[in-house]
């Protein structure tokens, strides 16, 4: 039995998807059942869901953190979209990443090719910590056998690393204690502030394929998980009502956004990370070419690569090596 909260008025029931015994609420949308698995024990722990309930009840509500939701609302989605376009006649389905027609097994949503490079277990390197593909036999750095863990693929460190991200700006605010941004930042209105919350999302993103760059060697590996990252956030965007041209269009922005830091960073060499603090100064808060503005930003940039390396690099490294 799922022990699981109410989303509306915060009483305990059990199972996610019940109506509540108090209020009568009943997730049926997407967005909703996302929220009530994350408010089940399925995905927190009791002390959590007891907290989120006096939240919930006090009025406060529960801050989702939006791409933890779009990597839990995946497999419902992928459920919806089965019996949604599964041709009964033909038994194909279009494959729910790429559109190409296939003969699914029970209940696969993406064609063969599509989950191959999505799903297929990497190979990594313990000593060294770098993630190679699939086929790669040996390390590029030390030599040694690499080691082929099923637990390590491109959609699951796609949605590690989005929840690192994600966490990371909700829980941790290194720029409160910056010595310029911070005052900055008080002085933004509602708009403005969700608009620099949404670029420093975009930023955090970035910051992700600087980690990639250094613990996967095959760039185009490095793009493929990017890209993945990329998808979890559109998908967070949808999950909030976003359309599909809205959901496109913030892409195109993330992406353009990518190019930018790409670009800044490329400049000069020495001092790239004063460059890229430059942009981001500019992106996120509007201040350009102001010193302590983009010191403040290479300190935020140097945490959350920090956070991301340590957390999730080397926290599936630590796995890796008890499994051993
Ligand atoms: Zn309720
Ligand atoms: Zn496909
Ligand atoms: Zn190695």
């Amino acid at each position: 039995m799922t022990l699981a909260i109410c989303i509306v008025c915060g009483a305990e029931k059990f199972g996610a998807f019940v109506p509540c015994g108090e209020c009568g609420f009943e997730p049926t949308e997407l967005a909703d059942k996302a929220k009530s698995l994350a408010l089940s024990d399925h995905h927190s722990p009791p002390a959590e869901l007891d907290k989120f309930s006096r939240a919930l009840k006090d009025g406060v509500g529960v801050p989702f953190e939006p791409i933890s939701l779009a990597v839990i609302a995946r497999p419902i989605a992928e459920e919806n979209y089965y019996w949604e376009h599964l041709d009964d006649s033909t038994g194909m389905l279009r494959c729910m990443q790429c559109g190409v027609e296939f003969r699914p097994g029970t209940d696969a949503v993406r064609c063969p090719l599509c989950r191959a490079g999505s799903e297929e277990p990497l190979s990594i390197c313990l000593k060294c910590s770098l993630i190679f593909d699939s086929e790669a036999k040996y390390c590029q750095k030390c030599g040694a056998a690499l080691r082929v863990s099923s637990n390590v693929t491109v959609r699951g460190l796609a949605e590690d690393i989005g929840i690192g991200v994600g966490r990371t700006l909700e829980n941790t605010d290194v720029l409160a204690k910056s010595n310029f941004v911070a005052g900055v930042r008080s002085r933004l209105s509602k708009e403005e502030s969700y608009a620099s919350h949404r670029e420093l999302m975009v930023l955090g993103m970035y910051c992700t394929g600087l980690v990639l760059s250094k613990a996967v060697p095959s760039s185009a590996l490095g793009l493929r998980i990017t890209q993945e990252i990329v998808a979890l956030y559109r998908a967070s965007h949808t999950l909030r009502g976003a359309d599909a041209k809205a959901a496109d269009s913030i892409c195109d922005h993330c992406l353009r956004r990518f190019d930018e830091y790409t670009l800044a960073v490329g400049r000069d060499p020495d001092k790239w990370e004063m460059w890229l603090g430059n942009e981001a100064a500019k992106n996120c808060f509007g201040i350009e070419g102001h010193i302590g503005a983009a010191m403040d930003m290479m300190i935020w940039i140097g945490h959350v690569t920090k956070v991301l390396q340590g957390g999730v690099i080397e926290a599936i490294m630590r796995r890796e090596r008890i499994a051993t």
